[in-house]
């Protein structure tokens, strides 16, 4: 009989903390307080490379330091885009998972100059486990979350890949980031923290498919973050139709959730809401999605749809988008429609490493991959 050699076991290690996982007071680090706040400088503002760069510290410390954690959370596995446009990023962890980043230059302004406002949109967990029937990140299902770290290198890194100062972000990458709440609270605290990245709530934006327990969880919470909403449905028979949560949460228990936190923190809320043909885009469902908008004192970002490979779903015509807008319009409620800038290069949600999967399974040689 051949001999054929099974693994039982994965010889995958488990990961070891990152520095970027915690607060500068929680590092397990000896000495004075003061070494704590020279590590910080290191990662932050000198955005040092490894744990051996950061010269003024003994070596000693260096050592426990590089004992403790890892300082590598990801690595591009790919970057498209040109300077100027969007860019698309999609990063290896150590765990071999990919996720994606997408960096979003602000558009020129009037007078054609180059704005210096870039927006970057991160993911929050490796898959989703909510599987809306139109999003590719749903589509193989949630692996893991991912850890505040992971969360806070894509901001570092994207920086050093593209040279640019990010001042604004949006949770609206791969996952679902009130159902990783804890490692994204720890997170938004180290981004927020003027020791850490130093980007202000009011320039955070989080989306969610509607996990109401959670929402009303972020309205007690101190930060002044920007909550959207993915709604794409205005009433519940529409929306469980693409959207497997409503049934959890349906749309009163939602948006009485959404209610709750708008009256806490007083802050303009967006409801997202893509434009699906035949599915969601009747004048019907934009009157009463005016009305919910009015009672939110919410404005609409109306999405038209990006084609998924594989899936059927289509974006309406530019006549049924605009009789859709007019009518949110009419009824005096700001509405944008918002014609995806990354559309050429799988920005949407969970696309390009839905692609990079399919690639990794069938080997396809076209892409390349950038060795890191
Ligand atoms: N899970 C969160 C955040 C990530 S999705 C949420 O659902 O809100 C970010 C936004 O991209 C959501 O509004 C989502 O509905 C939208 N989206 C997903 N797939 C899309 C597609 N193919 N075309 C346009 N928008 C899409
Ligand atoms: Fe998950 Fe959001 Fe995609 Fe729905 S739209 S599957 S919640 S990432």
């Amino acid at each position: 009989m051949a001999f054929t050699r099974r693994i039982l076991y994965s010889p995958v290690k488990p990961l070891r903390p990152l520095l970027l996982d915690e607060a500068p007071e929680e590092w397990n680090l000896f000495g004075p307080d003061y070494r704590r706040q020279q590590v910080a400088e290191w990662l932050f503002r000198k955005r040092a490379g490894s744990i051996g760069e950061m010269s003024n510290l003994p070596t000693g410390v260096r050592q426990h330091l590089e004992a403790a954690y890892d300082f590598t959370a990801l690595r591009p596995a790919r970057v498209t885009g040109s300077a100027d446009t969007t860019r698309k990023l999609l990063w290896e962890l150590r765990s071999g998972d990919y996720v994606e980043s997408v960096l979003i230059p602000a558009s020129p302004d009037l007078f054609g100059e180059r704005s210096d406002r870039f927006t970057l949109c991160l993911s929050t967990q490796v898959g989703c486990a909510y599987g809306c029937k139109f999003c590719a990140s749903g589509l193989e299902g949630w692996k893991r979350n991912l850890t505040p770290g992971e969360i806070v290198a894509q901001i570092l890194e994207t920086e050093r890949v593209t040279g640019k100062k990010i001042n604004n972000l949006v949770f609206m990458g791969m996952g679902e980031p009130l159902a990783n709440y804890e490692n994204l609270m720890k997170a938004l605290t180290i981004i927020n923290a003027s020791w850490g990245v130093g980007i202000g709530a009011r320039h955070i934006t989080i989306s969610t498919s509607g996990l109401a327990p959670q929402i009303r969880e972020l309205s007690e919470q101190p930060l002044q973050i920007r909550l959207a909403l993915s709604l794409h449905g205005a009433t519940d028979e529409v929306r469980q139709q693409i959207m497997p949560v409503n049934r959890k949460y349906p749309l009163t228990v939602l948006l009485e959730a959404c209610a709750d936190y708008q009256a806490k923190k007083r802050k303009m809320m967006t409801l997202e809401y893509i434009l699906i043909e035949g599915v969601n885009d009747s004048a019907e469902q934009a009157a009463i999605l005016a009305k919910h908008a009015r009672r939110l004192h919410a404005k609409v970002n109306l999405i038209p749809y990006n084609t998924v490979e594989g899936l059927e779903w289509r974006r309406p015509s530019d006549f049924s988008i605009d009789r859709f807008a007019g009518v949110l319009t009419g009824a005096r409620v700001t509405a944008t429609v918002r014609r995806e800038k990354g559309h050429d290069i799988d920005a949407a949600c969970g696309q390009l490493r839905l692609k990079q999967l399919k690639v990794d399974r069938d080997e396809l040689p076209e892409v390349s991959r950038i060795k890191g």
